[in-house]
């Protein structure tokens, strides 16, 4: 259990940060670099080195020394459980210096952080140590003259991309799998957010991993995570990120060579909500959804479809909880609702909006930026939307819901699906016969019922349908992504 200190509030100027690649063990500054602002109050706090393709390769080379000298892949499975674990343990217990770095630089607020975050990363960091000494090879019928053999083994060296809207976590989520089933990992995490898992690839090291195994690299994409994805030594990339960015990678390593790829990509997820909901807690998990770290989820529930005879009532009780936000600084306690990570990304959302508007929506809530230094936008609720509205079809990966009525389950169906992204939905009902109806018709990857949240279980495996993505992070899926088998006949 993580223990609370006595206030979690905290004057960000008094953070000092670990800025610099972190590879074979220690932390390599390199000037210069992309000038990084805090998103709660615009102001500019560092520049993030931008490691060219010299510096991925010596990550690389750290990666692979570490194994080839730690013998990582081939220990004693209990043993990569037990370090593990240790830095489970060490996340946890540096959670304040974690959670003050990452509240700094990113949209989590120090309080979510804590109980959110941090814990459940850790948590999930035990959870696929656990798979190191249980996933086993197979031995397959034959013939009385043969012995064939299915071995699973660890690719190498895993290269990861991370984005920034839950960097901590985005973190876990890679890391965990890769290790545990034996790999080293190079990350590039974004640029925008990239000194906590700086930290996290320190406190691994201290925890007793060896030097090398996890190495972290800062830069954008187009410089650090090109020469990352392209380079010949890495043997399977795991990304999370935009759809557009998950082409590209995908372009790359098919123009420099054939490896087998994780992609988490983008969604924009309905909610459907029958008139036999309780709908009042269908309203505090919809809205609750766009209101968490402002819509900056991938599976943020976006696109609200509800049974007409009902629309209204539950309009109105989304509408008072997104009224009753209160933005403040991410390094403050109190604070709930986040800023957007930058300028820029406020200015993407806001024209969206615009655009909805200039296509028939009406704004019945928000559609402003907050009057404060940080960029925040209001939670935005956008009516009479059709299929091509732009706040339908785009991504806005902010805080905004539209909201869209039917009478029959087939309408109901047909406005869930959507041309590009399959990621998440939700379902609001109780009726059990239409639950399964739905949960078996529904094109995403993930299906909520009677709740918009992923449970603390980390077995069930999340990713994308469509253009969502390839493959799965969390649960038993994403420890298997981590391993190829080999299959071995032996003639007796
Ligand atoms: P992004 O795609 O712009 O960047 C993500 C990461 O990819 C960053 O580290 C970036 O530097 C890197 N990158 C960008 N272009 C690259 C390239 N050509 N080659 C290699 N690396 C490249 O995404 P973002 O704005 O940081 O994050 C938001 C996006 O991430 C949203 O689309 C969101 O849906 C998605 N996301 C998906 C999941 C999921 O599990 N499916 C989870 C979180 C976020």
């Amino acid at each position: 259990m993580l223990e609370k200190w006595s206030s979690m509030s905290f004057d960000p100027d008094t953070i000092s940060l670990p800025i610099g690649h972190f590879i074979g063990g220690e932390l390599i500054s390199n000037e210069g670099g992309i000038e990084m602002r805090r998103p709660s109050d615009g102001k500019v706090y560092a520049a993030c080195p931008v490691g060219g393709v010299d510096i991925v390769g010596r990550a690389v080379e750290s990666a692979r020394a570490a194994l080839t000298a730690s013998n990582w892949g081939g220990v004693r499975p209990r043993e990569r459980t037990k370090v593990l674990q240790a830095w489970a343990d060490l996340i946890e217990a540096e959670a304040e210096t974690l959670a003050r770095i990452e509240a700094l630089c990113s949209t989590r607020p120090v309080g979510q952080l804590v109980a959110g975050d941090i814990a459940v990363t850790a948590e999930q960091i035990r959870f696929f140590a656990e798979f190191a000494d249980k996933e086993s090879s197979d031995l397959v019928p034959t013939d009385d003259a043969s012995l064939g053999m299915i071995v699973s083994e660890p690719y190498g060296v895993v290269g990861a991309i991370t984005p920034w809207n839950f960097p901590i976590s985005m973190a876990g989520w890679k890391l965990g799998p890769a290790l545990a089933a034996g790999n080293a990992v190079v990350l590039k995490p974004s640029e925008m957010t990239p000194f906590s898992s700086v930290y996290m690839a320190q406190l691994a090291d201290r925890a007793g991993l060896p030097a090398g195994l996890v190495n972290v690299v800062l830069g954008d994409g187009p410089t650090t995570g090109t020469a990352l994805t392209g380079h010949p030594e890495i043997a399977k990339v795991s990304f999370t990120g935009s759809t557009r960015a998950g082409s590209a990678i995908m372009e790359n390593v098919a123009r420099t060579g054939v490896k087998p790829m994780t992609l988490e990509l983008g969604g924009k997820s309905p909610q459907i909500v029958f008139a036999d909901a309780d709908l009042d807690k269908a309203a505090t998990a919809i809205a609750g959804s766009v209101i968490f770290n402002a819509g900056q989820a991938c599976v943020a529930g976006t696109r609200l479809i509800v049974e007409r005879s009902v629309a209204d009532r539950l309009t109105a009780a989304i509408l008072e909880r997104m009224k009753a936000v209160r933005p403040g600084p991410t390094w403050e306690e109190a604070t709930h609702y986040s800023p957007i990570i930058s300028e820029r990304q406020r200015a993407r959302v806001d024209g969206i909006v615009r655009a909805a508007v200039a296509a028939g929506g009406e704004c019945l809530t928000g559609g402003h930026t907050i009057d404060n230094p940080g960029y925040f936008y209001e939670p935005t609720l956008i009516a009479n939307v059709d299929q091509n509205n732009p706040a339908i079809i785009e991504e806005i990966f902010g805080p905004v819901l539209t909201v869209q009525t039917f009478e029959t389950e087939e309408e109901a169906l047909a406005l869930s699906s959507h041309p590009v992204y399959g990621l998440a939905s939700g379902l609001f009902t109780s009726d059990l016969s239409r639950t399964i109806r739905f949960a078996r018709k529904l094109e995403a990857g993930t299906v909520w019922v009677n709740r918009y949240s992923r449970s603390r279980d980390h077995i069930l495996p999340t990713g994308g349908y469509k253009r969502s993505g390839i493959g799965k992070d969390l649960g038993r899926e994403a420890y298997l992504a981590n391993r190829r088998t080999k299959s071995v006949l032996i003639s007796l």
